[in-house]
């Protein structure tokens, strides 16, 4: 069984193909980068992915006969709508087109269950953390239910925001990262409330100090380590809530290598074990997209045309998981 993927729910617009071993068939993406100094203009997104788009979809129909695929999947949500109504409307008319059964899937899911996949972990505290979600989630009776998330910005928004402010380009995170080597430690906010975080109070601080004349390397060392303490303690605690042993991170904050390494100190600790999705599916990606709506499909369900509207703020624990 073969599955086409289509992401379109932010920055970036990609395509897939994945058959049911995990093998990768196809995987390409355009990613639109804001100018310097600004952050993701939704129309100016979806307009990229527009143009971008039929590069990738003529590609596409040229490598893959689109007789050999069983399944166009898509995200429906969440996202940013006119970003996602790209890859919906593109989705429809090839299901219409070829007469493939149609699958949305929810992005969030699909970042999880590629991670899956590609690490052969089992059972893990999942740690989602990209430019628009951070959450900690883990499997109990058929939902992916969230422990702890964000009360306002993802964290890799509140890399880029930081990045922003001291000059850096898009995505500040990598900018950070590097900046962070010769960093010293500077006291931050340390803000969890419950098993809940939040950047943007931490954000705001960082910027006054900045404009205060402290020093870049600082702050950006002092922030990573202020953040990625945040997530590993909430982590550790839902852990220890559920009795699981092994960790998953995923989405595109998964590439810090801080990050990882802090969370294999915790997970040693407790004897278990640190996944880490590789990096090339850790961002947006089609393939992730067509992986879960290939999970969907063998499940028994589609998505009828009628019912494929977008769902702009579709929850991770609103899904039912009849796939595992
Ligand atoms: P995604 O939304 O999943 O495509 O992930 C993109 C986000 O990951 C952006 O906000 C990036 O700044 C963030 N990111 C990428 N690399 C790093 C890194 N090394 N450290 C922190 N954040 C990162
Ligand atoms: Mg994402």
């Amino acid at each position: 069984m073969i599955s086409l993927g289509i992401e379109s729910t932010a920055h970036t617009f990609g395509i897939g193909i994945i058959n049911e071993k995990g093998n990768v068939l196809y995987n390409k993406k355009s990613v639109y980068k804001p100018p310097l100094g600004v952050g993701i203009h939704p129309r100016k997104a979806a307009q990229n992915h527009f143009i971008n788009s039929t590069k990738i979809i003529k590609d596409v129909l040229k490598t893959h006969k689109m007789k050999k695929i069983d399944v166009i999947s898509f995200s429906m949500g969440p996202g940013l709508p006119k970003c996602l109504q790209v890859g919906s409307s593109i989705a429809r008319f090839l299901s219409l087109k070829y007469k493939k059964p149609l699958i949305g899937v929810n992005h969030c899911i699909a970042h999880i269950e590629i991670g899956k996949i590609m690490t052969k972990c089992k059972d893990p505290i999942i740690v989602y953390c990209s430019g628009g979600n951070t959450q900690t989630i883990a499997l109990t009776e058929n939902k992916y239910r969230i422990f702890g998330e964000t009360e306002d910005i993802a964290l890799g928004n509140a890399f880029d925001v930081l990045a922003r402010n001291m000059g850096f380009k898009n995505p500040g995170g990598p900018e950070i990262e590097k900046c962070a080597k010769k960093g010293k430690w500077i006291d931050l906010p340390y803000v969890i409330k419950g098993m809940d975080l939040s950047f943007s109070g931490i954000v705001t601080e960082c910027i006054k100090k900045y404009r205060e004349g402290m020093k870049k390397e600082d702050i950006c060392f002092s922030f990573q380590e202020t953040v990625f303490a945040m997530l590993t303690e909430v982590t550790e605690r839902a852990m220890a809530h559920t009795d699981k042993k092994n960790v998953l991170i995923t989405g595109g904050v998964a590439a810090s290598q801080r990050l990882r390494k802090m969370m294999n100190i915790m997970c040693k600790e407790r004897e278990g074990k640190c996944y880490v999705v590789p990096k090339e599916f850790a961002g947006d990606n089609g393939l992730m997209i067509a992986w879960n709506g290939l999970l969907v499909y063998k499940s028994g369900q589609t998505t009828r045309i009628k019912d494929s509207q977008i769902i702009k703020d579709w929850r991770t624990d609103e899904v039912d998981v009849n796939w595992l």
